[in-house]
């Protein structure tokens, strides 16, 4: 899966896209040497004009991207896309990807993005994308498998065993849907009581909503209204904490103990030599809460006198963009 093998192109540079139902992230990377970032760009995502808008978008995005790293868009060997939603690389399209606006049906995105870059492009589901990143060249490299957790709007999961990516029938490592507590809090996605009830960014505002409501005080919504936002991003929780806010606090520390159970368990299903976690949340409030979900996940492990590693992300937020590119290269090389 490495480089290397003696088959690369002459041109080694790619593109990868990371698209997030908050920002789309652009990277152009030289994959000959050492996984170089040349150049980084990010933007938000469009929140109207539906897919059209959102490709158009990505497409600029990368080219700011190629901009900063001073290379030519014609000189890219490949642009790697995760995406959230159902992911077909072999027709190009993304279909219902239900946290990106307006795109309900299927989309082709190849064609879309092909037309504007005029280089190839290959899909992958995002979480899968970013996990492989972090397995090929981030935090995990040294292991041979992997639970990586990624902890943003919703809880994302990617699973590798014995250095191959496990999808099981299409759709493993949906660790947001660990069931923490039965006919516990409403989920995203109509059940109850999964982990990403607790955890997740868009479950965690929608609690700190309702506490408000009922009186509670908080500056969570002080903080998103100074930075003129819309909802609570990965930044204004830090704040928050940084400002002692016991609301934001109490609702963190719910997450974590979410999250020790949920990813405790997957663990006791998996036995993974390592556990990264990475996600909007999980980049912006490192190391120090990610010894928190490791202590989180103790009480919970079966096997608890030899815990896996668990680490913080490495490739932080480039982490999707840098499954792309190596999505691309594998393309290119295969
Ligand atoms: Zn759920």
């Amino acid at each position: 899966m490495t480089h290397g093998s003696g088959t690369l192109p002459l041109m080694a540079i790619y593109g990868g896209i990371d698209l997030g139902g908050t920002k789309i992230q652009a990277a152009i990377v030289d994959e000959d040497s050492d996984h170089e970032v040349l150049g980084a760009k990010r933007d938000q995502t469009p929140l109207k004009g539906g897919p059209k808008a959102i490709a158009a978008r990505m497409a600029e995005v990368l080219k700011e991207a190629a901009d900063d790293a001073g290379v030519k868009i014609d000189k890219l060997a490949g642009v790697g896309v995760g995406s959230p939603g159902g992911v077909d690389d072999a027709k190009g399209t993304v279909t219902g990807a239900n946290n990106l606006s307006e795109w309900t049906g299927s989309f082709n995105l190849r064609k879309a993005l092909e037309k504007e870059l005029d280089t190839p492009v290959s899909l992958g589901n995002d979480v899968d994308l970013a996990t492989d990143a972090e397995f090929q060249i981030g935090a995990a490299r040294k292991y041979d498998s992997l639970l990586g957790v990624f902890w943003g709007t919703g809880v994302g999961g990617g699973v590798i065993l014995n250095k191959e990516p496990w999808n099981g029938r299409g759709t493993a490592g949906e660790i947001g849907h660990m069931v923490v507590r039965v006919n516990g809090a409403q989920c995203g996605c109509g059940r109850r009581g999964c982990m990403e009830a607790y955890a997740g960014r868009g479950s965690m505002e929608a609690r700190a909503r309702r506490r408000v409501e009922a009186g509670d005080k908080t500056v969570l919504f002080e903080i998103m209204e100074e930075r003129k936002r819309d909802r609570l991003s990965s930044g204004i929780w830090e704040r928050a904490l940084a400002r002692d806010d016991q609301m934001a606090i109490e609702l963190l520390e719910e997450a974590v103990e979410a999250l020790g159970a949920g990813v405790a368990s997957a663990v006791n299903l998996l036995d993974p030599e390592a556990v990264v976690v990475g996600g909007g949340l999980g980049i912006r409030l490192g190391d120090h809460w990610v010894k928190k979900i490791r202590k989180a996940m103790l009480p919970h492990l079966f096997v608890d006198d030899d815990p896996p590693a668990v680490l913080l992300a490495e490739l932080g937020d480039l982490g999707g963009a840098h499954g792309g590119a190596l999505l691309a290269a594998r393309k290119a090389n295969a």
